[in-house]
C-alpha cells in the first residue's frame, strides 16, 4: 500500500497544507501526478507530492494519525507533469509571495495540465497516424495491394488519411505487410516566416552584446530610446547562447506584442521557436508545452505566463518592455514576471536582460546601485530625431472650437495634414467603450455596477452597459430604471465615442479600433495590427495596447486625446503611468523616414509626468520622481504588501481587518508601518465587500513569519478571504 500527500485546491480556503491518502491500485505514481480524490464529499483533482510505501495497514495508520484515510480514485497521469527546476520553482514562489502551493502550480501548467476538474475534460494529445512497412515480402498478394506495397516503399510515410484505399489497407494489416504507428500531432501551424539574415549592428548595439556576453554580471537593464534597435540586440544574443547549445525565454508584456515579436524570431531560427500565450487554444498549448518539455526547440516566445515554460538548459531570459505592469499577475499568486525571471536565472546561472525606453523606477534604481548592470542605447537607428510634440491644454479654450470637444485645433489641423501626405495617423485614448458613465437627467440617478457600485461604460456598438470592474453586462436601458425618464445622458469618452468622433470629423477615412475589447476574438488583435500595418486603414485608435512596442514605419502622427486620465487615480505609481505612457505613445511617431509628431491633448498642461513624457526625457523624470517617492518613503525606497480582506458580510470585513491591523502593529509595528484599514477605491467588487492594510517595510525577513501566521489563521476560516499582494501596484 502507498501512503500519498497531496495538495489539492479548495474554493473557499486558502488551505496550503497537504492531505494524506492511500492507494492500492497497480498504476504507478509519483510526486507530480495528478490523482482523483474525493475531498469535502467533491470529486477533485489533487497534486501528488510525496509517496511513501507502508506495511502499516489503513486501520494501524488511522489510529497512528488521529484521522480516517480515503483511498484515492485514480491516478491521472503517466508522467511527471514539472520537472526538479520547475517544482523548486514553485516551492520559491510560493514562500516569496505567501501563495498556496496549488495555486502556484495552477498558475505554471497550462490549463489542460492543471490540477483542476474541469482541466480534465479538455483536449489531450493528439495523434495521426502513419502507415509503416513491416515486410515487404509480395507473395500470395493481389496485384493491386502489390502495387500499394510498391507505392508506399517509395513513400517511405504515408498518413492513414492520405491512403485512398480502406480495404487494402485493411488487408495488407491482416496479412502482417504494414502496421499502423501513432505519432503526436501538433495544432498549431506557424505561417512559414521568410528565413532573415541578421542586420549589421550600429555600433551601440555591438556595444550592448559585448557587454551583455562578456561581463560577470547576472542581470542587465537594456536602456534604449524608442526605436534604438533593442529588437536586434535581444536577437543576437540569443543566437550566441543557443550557439553554446543553451535555450531562451524570450517574454513580451502583453498578447498584442507576440505576433511581432514571433516573427522576428521564427525568421531568424526558424523551427526552432515555440509560442506560449493566451491567443493559443489549450489544445494548441499543451502541444506546444510538450514540445518544449521534450527539448525540440531552444526559443520559447511569450507573455508573462510563458516565463514557466519547461525549458531546460537556460542560458538568456529576457523581457521586453520590463516596465510594463502585466507583467505582474493581478490574482493569485500575485507573480511579476521579472523575480520570476531571476529566480530561473539563479537556477540555471543564466543571464537576464530587462529593456525598456523607460524602465520602472525599481529596476532603474536597481541599476543605479550595480546590482544590475546598466547598459544604453542613446540613439535612434540611423539618428533618426525624437518625434516634435505639441502639449496642448484642454482648459484654454482658444485651442477648441465648436466643432469638437475632444479633439483641439491643432490636432485636427495635424491630423487633416498627415491624411493627405498619405500618412498613418495612432489615436490613443486610454479607455474603451463610448461613455464612461450614464445618468438621469431628471433625478440625478447614475448607473452603477449592482456588484461593484461604479459607474458602468456604455458601449455604444453592442448597446450594453458594461462594468469594466467585473464581468458584469446588461441592456442599456431606454428609460432611468429610477424615475421612468427617458433623458438619459452619456458622460465621458472612451475609444468607441472616438472612433465615431474621427468618422465625422474626417468622412471616408478608414479607422481601426484596439483595446481589450478585442481580446475576446481570437487572433482579432494580430489582425488588426497586420491591417494596419499594411496600410488597410489611415487611423488607428486604441488604449495603451497600442502605445508600445509596435514599429509601423508610416506613422507618423501620434494624437493623445487625454493624457491625464490617469493620474488622478490613488496610487504611488499613477505619475510613472502616466510618463511611461506618453513617452511610449510619442515613441510610435516617425519610425520609417518620416519625421514623427506628437500632440498632447491634456488639463494639467504643466505636469511633470506630461512634459516629461512629452520630450521622452527619462533622466530628469527619474530624478523627480525619485525624490517624490524618498518623501512618500514608497518603493523603490521601501517594499509593500497589500492585504485585501473581503467577504460578502460587510461586518465582517470591517471586525476582522480591525482587530488585523491591531495585531499586526503588535507584532512587526516597530520594523514595518502599518497603514490603514482603509476602503479600497472599488470598495464593492462582484458582491464582495473589501478593506485594506498596506504594509511598508524593508527587510522581508522582519516580518516574513508574522505573515506567514495571518495567512495559516486567516486561510482557514470560510467567511472571510484574505488575499495577500507582495509589490502591489495598485495602492
Ligand atoms: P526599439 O524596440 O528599441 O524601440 P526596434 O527594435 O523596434 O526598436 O527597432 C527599430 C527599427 O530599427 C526596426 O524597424 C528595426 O528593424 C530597425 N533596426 C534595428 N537595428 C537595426 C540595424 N542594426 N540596422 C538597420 N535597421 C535596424
Ligand atoms: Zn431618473
Ligand atoms: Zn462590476
Amino acid at each position: 500500500m502507498l501512503l500519498l500527500e497531496v495538495l489539492i485546491e479548495h474554493a473557499a480556503l486558502a488551505l496550503d497544507r497537504p492531505f494524506s491518502y492511500v492507494y492500492f491500485g497497480k498504476k504507478v505514481v509519483q510526486p507530480g501526478y495528478r490523482v482523483l480524490v474525493i475531498f469535502n464529499h467533491r470529486l477533485s483533482v489533487a497534486y501528488v507530492l510525496s509517496v511513501t510505501p507502508t506495511d502499516k495497514t489503513v486501520s494501524q495508520l488511522e489510529e497512528e494519525r488521529g484521522f480516517s484515510l480515503n483511498e484515492i480514485k485514480d491516478v491521472l497521469d503517466e508522467e511527471k507533469l514539472l520537472n526538479d527546476e520547475l517544482m523548486m520553482l514553485a516551492e520559491e514562489i510560493s514562500a516569496k509571495y505567501f501563495a498556496p502551493r496549488i495555486s502556484v502550480l495552477q498558475t505554471m501548467l497550462p490549463p489542460t495540465l492543471k490540477p483542476r476538474l474541469s482541466s480534465l475534460k479538455s483536449p489531450k494529445i493528439a495523434y495521426e497516424a502513419f502507415v509503416e512497412i513491416v515486410n515487404p515480402d509480395e507473395t500470395d498478394l493481389t496485384p493491386k495491394q502489390i502495387e500499394w506495397l510498391r507505392l508506399m516503399g517509395r513513400e517511405k510515410r504515408l498518413r492513414k488519411k492520405d491512403f485512398r484505399s480502406p480495404s487494402i489497407l485493411a488487408t495488407l494489416i491482416e496479412k502482417q505487410r504494414v502496421k499502423l504507428c501513432y505519432e503526436e500531432k501538433m495544432r498549431l501551424v506557424l505561417p512559414e516566416y521568410r528565413e532573415q539574415k541578421p542586420k549589421a549592428l550600429t555600433s551601440e548595439q555591438k556595444q550592448a552584446v559585448e557587454t551583455i556576453t562578456s561581463s560577470n554580471k547576472k542581470t542587465f537593464l537594456l536602456e534604449g530610446v524608442t526605436g534604438s534597435g533593442k529588437t536586434e540586440v535581444y536577437l543576437t544574443l540569443s543566437e550566441t547562447v543557443m550557439a553554446e547549445g543553451k535555450t531562451v525565454l524570450m517574454l513580451v508584456p502583453e498578447i498584442a506584442l507576440t505576433p511581432i515579436m514571433v516573427e522576428y524570431f521564427s525568421r531568424r531560427f526558424r523551427g526552432r521557436v515555440a509560442i506560449l500565450h493566451s491567443e493559443l487554444t489549450p489544445a494548441e498549448k499543451y502541444d506546444e508545452y510538450r514540445r518544449i518539455a521534450r527539448g525540440e526547440c531552444q526559443v520559447v516566445v511569450g507573455a508573462r505566463s510563458a516565463i514557466f515554460a519547461p525549458l531546460s538548459n537556460i542560458g538568456l531570459l529576457i523581457l521586453d518592455e520590463e516596465h510594463v505592469e502585466s507583467y505582474k499577475q493581478d490574482t493569485l499568486p500575485y507573480y511579476h514576471a521579472r523575480d520570476v525571471a531571476l529566480m530561473r536565472a539563479a537556477h540555471f546561472d543564466a543571464k537576464v536582460v530587462l529593456g525598456s525606453a523607460t524602465p520602472s523606477l525599481e529596476s532603474r534604481a536597481r541599476a543605479l546601485k550595480g546590482n544590475y548592470e546598466h547598459i544604453r542605447l542613446r540613439h535612434r537607428i540611423n539618428e533618426k530625431e525624437l518625434p516634435e510634440t505639441t502639449i496642448i491644454d484642454l482648459l484654454n479654450t482658444s485651442n477648441l472650437d465648436r466643432e469638437s470637444v475632444m479633439f483641439s485645433l491643432t490636432l485636427r489641423q495635424k491630423m487633416k495634414e498627415t491624411l493627405a501626405k498619405g500618412e498613418q495617423i495612432v489615436l490613443l485614448v486610454n479607455r474603451r467603450g463610448y461613455s464612461s458613465s450614464v445618468t438621469c437627467r431628471s433625478c440625478g440617478h447614475a448607473l452603477k455596477c449592482p456588484h461593484c457600485d461604479i459607474s458602468l461604460t456604455y458601449h455604444k456598438e453592442d448597446g450594453m452597459l458594461k462594468c469594466h470592474h467585473c464581468d458584469h453586462v446588461e441592456m442599456m436601458p431606454s428609460k432611468c430604471p429610477e424615475c421612468g425618464s427617458t433623458h438619459l445622458s452619456k458622460q465621458g469618452f472612451g475609444t468607441e465615442k472616438i472612433q465615431e468622433e474621427v468618422q465625422r470629423l474626417f468622412p471616408g477615412v478608414r479607422t481601426l479600433r484596439l483595446d481589450s475589447d478585442s481580446t475576446k476574438v481570437r487572433n482579432k488583435i494580430a489582425q488588426t495590427l497586420e491591417l494596419f500595418r499594411n496600410h488597410q486603414a489611415d487611423i488607428m485608435i486604441g488604449t495603451q495596447m497600442i502605445a508600445k512596442g509596435h514599429d509601423f514605419p508610416n506613422v507618423t502622427l501620434v494624437g493623445i486625446v487625454l493624457a491625464d486620465i490617469g493620474l488622478t487615480l490613488p496610487s504611488y505609481r499613477s505619475t510613472e503611468r502616466t510618463f511611461q505612457l506618453i513617452t511610449q505613445a510619442v515613441g510610435r511617431a516617425g519610425r520609417g523616414d518620416k519625421k514623427g509628431i506628437a500632440v498632447i491633448q491634456t488639463y494639467m498642461p504643466t505636469h511633470y509626468a506630461v512634459t516629461l513624457g512629452a520630450s521622452q526625457d527619462y533622466e530628469t523624470f527619474f530624478a523627480k520622481e525619485m525624490a517624490m517617492r524618498k518623501i512618500q518613503q514608497s518603493p523603490p525606497y521601501t517594499y509593500l504588501i497589500g492585504l485585501t480582506l473581503s467577504s460578502k458580510d460587510e461586518e465582517t470585513v470591517v471586525k476582522t481587518v480591525y482587530s488585523l491591523a491591531e495585531s499586526l502593529v503588535k507584532q512587526i509595528g516597530d520594523v514595518a508601518t502599518i497603514l490603514g484599514p482603509t476602503t479600497p477605491y472599488i470598495p464593492i467588487l462582484n458582491g464582495i465587500h473589501r478593506r485594506v492594510i498596506l504594509i511598508k517595510y524593508k527587510k522581508i525577513e522582519a516580518i516574513q513569519e508574522a505573515i506567514q501566521k495571518l495567512v495559516s489563521t486567516l486561510g482557514s476560516k470560510s467567511q472571510i478571504h484574505v488575499a495577500i499582494d507582495v509589490d502591489p501596484l495598485d495602492v
